[in-house]
């Protein structure tokens, strides 16, 4: 089982070395990253490391915590880069009612990223706090390769979301619901991705998360779910190859 981690930000790091990251995740077979910029100003850095490290993917777009201060040709500069960079996706984007009410600001910059992800057929990674009745007037301009990252949601969501297609990404912050057991016992895991979120989201308090804990991450949610892990991990090297299209 190689693991791909559906949701980073490498250029994030404060106490690790990007290197140290990567080479340590590989051991634990841990060998893809989908590395996502927040802002314009870390485009160039998501770029860089891409092309210093064959086994990252770049995702290029503005966190919906971020809108405020963009220059108005970021536009025209997501749109260069996706065409420069042929394996970019799109994002991370989308809409944070718990940060900002303002919905509508929000929605029209999404909209610039669900456009620009049909436009060049790139997957779209979404994230989405308290939203779910914007998001379901969106559906049907979504991207087939849509993830939803870090669900915590209701099961009723999760199993929405998958009735259209869409994947959802599940991080270390599911373990730490209290009704983690019902939720990963009714959730389906088609179409479901591994992430870390790192170095945020951290399972160990006041660290930052690492990748290389992805196959411990996978060995709990299989428990939890009580089911065997080889069929989890079969299910999960599916959806992996879904989501890159391969
Ligand atoms: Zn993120």
């Amino acid at each position: 089982m190689h693991y791909l981690d559906s949701h980073i930000h490498l250029q994030d790091y404060k106490t690790q070395e990007v290197k140290n990251v990567v080479n340590n995740a590989a051991k634990s077979f841990v060998t893809r990253f989908i590395n996502l910029s927040s802002h314009p100003n870390d485009w160039n850095n998501v770029k860089n490391l891409t092309s210093a490290y064959p086994q990252i993917i770049p995702a290029f777009g503005v966190h919906p915590w971020y809108i405020t201060d963009i220059s108005n040709d970021w536009k025209e500069k997501l749109e260069d880069l996706l065409n420069k960079t042929e394996q970019a996706m799109v994002g991370e984007c989308g809409i944070d009612r718990l940060k900002n009410s303002d919905t509508a600001i929000q929605t029209d910059i999404l909209q610039v990223h669900i456009n620009l992800a049909n436009k060049y057929n790139r997957p779209l990674i979404i994230h989405s706090v308290k939203a779910n009745r914007e998001f379901e007037k969106l559906f049907s301009i979504l991207p087939e390769r849509t993830v939803f990252h870090s669900f915590t949601g209701s099961v009723e969501w999760g199993k929405e979301l998958q009735k259209h297609g869409f994947f959802i990404g599940i991080n270390f912050s599911i373990l730490r619901k209290k009704n983690a057991d019902e939720i990963l016992r009714n959730l389906s895991f088609k179409r479901v991705l591994l992430e870390t979120d790192g170095p945020y989201q951290n399972n160990i308090s006041g660290e930052e998360t690492l990748p290389q804990n992805l196959p411990y991450l996978a060995a709990e949610i299989a428990k939890t779910a009580g089911i065997p892990f080889d069929e989890f991990s079969d299910i999960l090297s599916r959806n992996q190859q879904e989501f890159l299209g391969e």
